[in-house]
């Protein structure tokens, strides 16, 4: 844990977005508040003096009297304010009728029809009267407020929902701006150092850092200069890292935005983004750009049955921008995939990713590299195997290796230990490979003998069958969705495997069910080794289809749908009567495997009885510990394949 994951680091670049967003949310906040406050000030101050009330018969009474003291009457509505001689702000209130008018309640306006001088002197004498319309300039304020307040609510409502949705990936603002991530030379480096094996890879990458660093050198020889680099192997294989190492290694920025975040943005983002990205990487040249996942938006036009048009747009806006590159631009377009055979044609073309770079899942000693490179730095006891770990993990990627380091100190952390342990790693190791063990699910007695018979079955066919692995461990404790496990050690890597030995995967995976049928009658079918079926079925089915290992079918393999072409009546490649002939060789592999199994099991009752035994006292049985008890077990002819 003392090393930090790099991806960790890669997705911390942009965190600080979405803090901006929320400081623009609040300051709007802020402001609504103080515009309500300033209208509640407004009509504080705008606010008369309290009018006294009094009866309208009273008013009019004093209005049609010439020594009255009443200089205006202003009505609104139904309300009639008084302003008394002398003063400027009416001090006397009092309502009338809403329907009627003043004149029908008897007031009598006694200046009516008089003009000029006239008009003035009778002013003097009786009210003039006003009528305004029934507006409270506060009403208004209210109004408006009352209107526009919740369109500014709702507006802002559905930015901030706007900002959720595409918060996942695209924290920015900005739609159209990539996101791509920039680490500059001073940003903490990536070198080929930080990637172990594949040697053959950053032998191919070396070429392009060096042209990186001296564009001038291949200039003058006037060589063209490579575009695109594909990056391509399976997930967790460090294609990433790989990446960034050749950047690192380079000294040069490194501008990296992943295809599955273009899945998530509306309609000509993308395209908007990936433009944005090249002139960014070529103001910044010599740069790199890394497009990750390039699967995800390059996937063939037609693969998907009409493919998205986003993502169409997506990519052919990377076309452009390719081809748009002078020779000069400095710019190395790198990109990742774990499905070359997915990609549109039209980016492998000349002038586009014509250069590719397989990376490999790792063999045993670039596996003890890389293990070394994720334990350095964590304190570890003396005992930590990482041999024997690089040993047992083939067909694992770069990631899962790290992902088992991780968990190796998290588990020495929980246990309480100073330093990482060998059994921190073990118990890391299989966590990772099948899931945490439940110590806690209590099996009834009856259920711990099934599981230790079906286990010793696995155990002693494969270790007898000739062609199989050596057994490395056996447990009845349950781990993930399993009741038990038998580990079967992979001696070294192998690119191929022969058909015997994938016989014998196939008549060990049996000997869990057939051990179980012989100890407790046919009628004790249980659920225990649907797993196991499952397995039989699809190795069989790859044998037959894909490999050409059937009896009656040796050589001839059955394409899918992928074919290209069908029959209408099966929708295969192939007629109702292969598929009968398929089926039938499937079958008879797994008949096969199932006697197989079978016959050994029935000659090594005793030994079948003293591992299940030894299991249900111990639980757990290691490699040693199974030798002295397999050694008595023997390869009876009948299940022999060759002689
Ligand atoms: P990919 O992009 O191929 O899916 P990544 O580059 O994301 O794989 O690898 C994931 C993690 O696995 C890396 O961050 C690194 O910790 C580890 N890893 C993978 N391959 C290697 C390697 N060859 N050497 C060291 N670490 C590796
Ligand atoms: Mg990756
Ligand atoms: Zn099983």
């Amino acid at each position: 844990m003392a090393q930090q994951n790099p991806k960790n680091s890669v997705n911390g670049m942009s965190g600080n977005t979405p803090s901006k967003s929320n400081m623009i949310r609040s300051g709007l906040f802020t402001l609504i508040l103080i515009c309500l406050a300033a209208m509640l000030i407004i009509n504080w101050t705008n606010k008369t003096p309290a009018k006294v009330e009094v009866p309208l018969s009273d008013v009019i009474t004093r209005a049609n009297d010439p020594n009255g003291d009443i200089a205006k009457i202003t009505v609104i509505g139904s309300t009639v304010d008084i302003t008394l001689k002398g003063k400027d702000q009416p001090t006397e209130t009092s309502r009338k009728d809403a329907s009627g008018t003043l004149y029908e309640q008897g007031l009598i306006n006694h200046c009516e029809k008089l003009e000029g001088d006239e008009l003035k002197k009778c002013n003097e004498t009786y009210p003039t009267i006003e009528y305004k319309e029934d507006v409270n300039t506060w009403g208004i304020v209210l109004d408006v407020a009352l209107t526009v307040l919740p369109i500014i609510a709702v507006v802002i409502f559905f930015s901030w929902m706007m900002k959720q949705a595409t918060a996942a990936n695209s924290q920015s603002l900005s739609f159209g701006k990539s996101k791509a991530r920039m680490y500059g030379p001073d940003k903490k480096k990536v070198t080929f150092k930080d990637v172990a094996g594949n040697e053959a890879a950053k032998q191919d990458l070396t070429e392009i850092v060096d042209f990186l660093k001296s564009p001038k050198k291949y200039e003058k020889l006037g060589a063209k200069i490579p575009r695109g680099v594909l990056l391509a192997g399976d997930p967790g294989t460090g294609k990433t890292l790989m990446a960034r190492a050749v950047a690192g290694e380079a000294d040069v920025p490194f501008f990296s935005i992943s295809g599955s975040e273009f899945a998530e943005m509306f309609v000509g983002v993308g395209a908007s983004r990936v433009r944005d990205l090249f002139s960014k990487a070529k103001k910044n040249a010599p740069s790199i750009i890394f497009i990750d996942e390039i699967d995800a938006v390059a996937h063939k036009r037609d693969a998907r049955g009409g493919a998205g048009r986003e993502d169409e747009q997506t990519l052919n806006q990377i076309l452009v921008e390719m081809d748009g590159f002078d020779n000069d631009s400095g710019v190395i377009v790198m990109a990742a995939t774990n499905r070359v055979d997915m990609l549109d044609k039209a980016l492998l073309r000349p002038g586009r990713f014509d250069r590719h770079v397989n990376v490999t899942l790792p063999e045993r000693k670039d596996r003890l590299e890389i293990l070394k490179v994720h334990f350095k730095g964590k304190p570890v006891e003396a005992d930590v195997d990482l041999e024997a770990l690089a040993k047992k993990t083939a067909g694992s990627s770069g990631a899962d290796l790290a992902n088992i380091a991780n968990e190796a100190a998290i588990t020495a952390a929980r246990e309480g230990h100073k330093a990482i342990a060998n059994s921190d790693v073990v118990e890391a190791f299989e966590r990772v490979a099948i899931g945490p063990e439940r110590k806690s699910k209590v099996m009834n007695e009856k259920e711990r003998k099934i599981t230790a018979y079906h286990e010793a079955g696995h155990a002693i066919v494969g270790h007898v069958l000739p062609d199989s692995d050596p057994v490395h461990k056996v447990t009845i404790i349950p781990r993930g969705q399993t009741g038990g496990v038998t580990w079967f050690l992979p001696p070294e890597d192998r690119s191929y495997k022969n058909i015997y030995e994938l016989k014998d995967i196939l008549a060990r995976a049996m000997g869990g069910r057939i051990a179980e049928k012989l100890i407790f009658g046919t009628d004790a079918i249980t659920t225990g080794a649907s797993s196991d079926l499952k397995n039989v079925a699809e190795l069989a089915k790859s044998m037959i289809v894909e490999e050409g290992m059937g009896d009656n079918t040796r050589n001839l393999v059955f394409p899918g749908e992928d074919a290209g072409y069908y029959t209408i009546t099966t929708g295969k490649p192939y007629s109702e009567k292969t598929a009968e002939i398929i089926d039938a060789e499937i079958k008879k592999l797994s008949d096969e495997a199932a006697a197989r199994a079978e016959t050994v099991l029935k000659a090594n009752k005793k030994v079948l009885d003293k591992l299940a035994d030894e299991l249900l006292k111990h639980e757990t049985l290691e490699e040693v510990e199974l030798k002295p008890i397999l050694k008595d077990a023997k390869l009876p002819l009948a299940a022999k394949l060759y002689k």
